[in-house]
């Protein structure tokens, strides 16, 4: 064990004496003085550093064009968020390689919203992107997030679970990606700030611009909620990379209010017959934000503003086989393992869809539908002697019709 010695040796790194220096620890063999110990220290967590999973290279950077191509493989359509969200992390990654010198220009972070109805793929964006990042990256549900002293959790939870993918390395960490999802569900209730205490409202997003607009925040390690026997670890949330993504449901009204009230005058006819009103969102701006009840600090602190399009027939025809791990190529793949192969036909592909859109489910009744279909064939096939299986339009309709009339007896 060291301890601290009063007789005059000599630091056996540096060679200085005693009292030379301000303290000198000693060991079997040998003594180090207090200067070695920091310099060793400083070696030590660069070569830490190095050795991180999370460690960016510079010269490996991808570009904007590289990421939306990866996006591409997995993500159907949305090439507005798309762009979007490559370019912002082409940026984030920018920004943590910069060398800073007293007269760099500081790069301030572009935290990300990204706005479409459930189901078109936001969370499948954020999920795919995280496939190409080196650095820590983490979905967050804002809905479980409530001010401190309510049941729920609190705000700084989101970070607990970006230092746990982060191995808990703390610089790494402060470089990292948050996803959080369901942003909107934390918006104000009403117009009225404030008649009864608004717990999951106001407040979180209070707490939430703690974290967006970066500062030093103590997080509990294990998650949850914060006690006061608790050790905190400090995160400094500056450099974090923060995208937010909720539906708003509705808040195609908002939008509709404001370019109704805009557009006054000269040319009205002519600039409302352009709006498409089957896509509403494409006009989005942050006032519409506002108006469906976040915080003006907040719509502030995140200034990148986009959004997804609604996914029509063609979208979903897409999603179904043309996606790296489309649902056809998991079924594919699993009967595959059974050593089946499957065929199946263009118009059940096509009836999917249609039940999709029928059952009003979108991208994510695709895979209910199929699942449908094919549960008779996966349970029966595996201990048959079959070699190939294909899925017929009548097959599709009577596994469906025979699952719609089951639903309709409950
Ligand atoms: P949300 O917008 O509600 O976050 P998700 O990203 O969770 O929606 O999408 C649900 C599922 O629907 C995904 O897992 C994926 O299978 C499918 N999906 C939705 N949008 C797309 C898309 N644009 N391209 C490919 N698959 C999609």
């Amino acid at each position: 064990m060291a301890k601290k010695v009063h007789t005059e040796q000599s630091c056996s790194f540096c060679g200085r004496k005693d009292s030379e220096v301000q303290m000198m620890l000693t060991g079997i063999d040998g003594c180090i003085c207090d200067s070695c110990v920091e310099m060793a220290n400083n070696v030590i967590l660069t070569e830490l550093a190095k050795k991180s999973k999370f460690k960016v290279d510079e010269t490996s950077i991808p570009k904007p064009k590289e990421i939306k191509e990866f996006l591409d493989q997995y993500v159907i359509g949305q090439d507005e968020a798309k762009k979007y969200l490559s370019v912002a992390v082409y940026n984030h990654y920018k920004r943590i390689t910069q060398k800073k010198t007293a007269e760099s220009v500081e790069i301030e972070k572009s935290n990300i919203i990204l706005v479409g109805r459930t189901g078109t793929g936001k969370t499948l964006l954020a999920r795919s992107i995280a496939k190409k990042l080196n650095v820590p990256f983490t979905i967050v549900d804002a809905t479980v997030l409530t001010e401190a002293g309510y049941v729920g959790e609190d705000i700084e939870s989101i970070l607990t679970r970006l230092l746990q993918v982060a191995d808990y390395d703390v610089k790494a960490a402060e470089r990292g990606i948050v996803f959080i999802d369901e942003i909107d569900k934390i918006a104000r209730k009403g117009d009225n700030p404030s008649i009864t205490r608004d717990v999951s409202g106001e407040g979180v997003q209070q707490g939430l611009l703690k974290l967006l607009e970066g500062s030093v925040v103590n997080v509990p390690p294990q998650g949850g909620r914060k006690h006061p026997d608790q050790k905190m670890i400090e995160v400094n949330t500056q450099n974090i990379l923060f995208i937010c993504g909720g539906a708003f449901d509705e808040i195609e009204k908002k939008i509709a209010q404001r370019l109704n009230t805009n557009v006054v005058g000269f040319g009205v006819t002519h600039e409302r017959n352009k709006i498409d009103r089957d896509n509403m969102l494409q006009y989005i701006a942050p006032q519409d934000l506002k108006a469906f009840g976040l915080i003006p600090e907040i719509v502030g602190r995140l200034p990148i503003l986009t959004y997804l399009n609604p996914l029509d027939r063609e979208a979903l025809r897409r999603i179904l086989t043309e996606p790296k791990n489309s649902i056809l190529k998991q079924y594919t793949k699993l009967f595959e393992m059974d050593g089946v192969e499957l065929n199946v036909t263009e118009e059940v592909l096509d009836f999917i869809v249609d039940k999709a859109i029928e059952f009003k489910l979108g991208a994510r009744g695709l895979r209910s539908i199929t699942e449908t279909i094919m549960m008779d064939a996966m349970f029966e096939i595996p201990s048959s002697k079959t070699t190939q299986l294909e899925i017929t339009l009548p097959y599709a309709e009577e596994k469906i019709n025979k699952f719609t009339l089951q639903a309709q007896n409950l």
